[in-house]
């Protein structure tokens, strides 16, 4: 449990590759505390850099779908052609020390959270890019993927934005500063909330000689 002894919540970040979302993910992180973020397990390759159990969980494909089979998994979605999933377990303990837990899914994911879970416990951000041609810019110049990689999920950065309607707040990344106070600003916001302050107000109010 947490200083406070409320409950957590799910933010859940989705985004079209090359959008800025770990990168915002990172910030939130650093700079809020008792964020955390929940390590995905994924049947792609890992990219240069990318550390097994930080970036993700690396299985084979048999694996991934022996997981699902279990019901490890509080969601699962095939994002361009490579299969993702979030674990369940992780979630609910972190949720029951009082924790935010990031979520970077993208929107089929989304909707299966929301489908799983309480309503009260998932709270989604859409991240945009200010348009297109930045989002092409960007997936170029981070130099990590083939050029055919690019193209593909171009293709799919459409359908992401196209969901912009199911989350409950939009975060447009045209400059990195800002997009990460926004989502401070939500996390805030999303913590000072009456349903999450139960214990706070029940000690509080004890003082008072009121017993809720
Ligand atoms: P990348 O391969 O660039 O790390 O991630 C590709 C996409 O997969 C991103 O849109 C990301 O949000 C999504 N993704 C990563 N982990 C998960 C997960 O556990 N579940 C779902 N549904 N999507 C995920």
């Amino acid at each position: 449990m947490t200083a406070t002894g409320d409950r957590g919540f799910i933010l859940i970040l989705s985004a079209p590759s090359g959008a800025g979302k770990s990168t915002l993910a990172r910030v939130l992180c650093q700079r809020v505390e008792g964020v955390i973020t929940s390590v995905s397990t994924t049947t792609r390759q890992p990219r240069g850099g990318e550390v097994e159990g930080e970036a993700y969980f690396f299985v084979r494909d048999e694996a991934f779908r022996e997981r699902v089979a279990v019901g490890e998994f509080l969601e699962w979605a095939e994002v361009y052609g490579n299969c993702y999933g979030t674990s369940r377990s992780f979630v609910e303990e972190a949720l029951a020390q009082g924790k935010v837990v990031l979520l970077d899914i993208d929107w089929q994911g989304a909707r299966q959270v929301r489908g799983n879970m309480p309503e009260g416990d998932v709270i989604g951000v859409a991240i945009l890019p200010p348009s297109q041609e930045t989002l092409l810019t960007r997936l170029r110049a981070r130099g990590q993927d083939a050029p055919e990689v690019i193209a593909r999920r171009m293709a799919q950065a459409g359908a992401e934005v196209s969901h912009w309607g199911e989350y409950d707040y939009i975060v447009v990344n045209d400059d990195l500063e800002r997009a990460g106070a926004e989502l401070l600003a939500i996390v805030t916001a999303e913590r000072l909330r009456r349903e999450r302050a139960r214990q706070r107000i029940v000690r509080i109010l004890a003082t008072f000689g009121f017993c809720i």
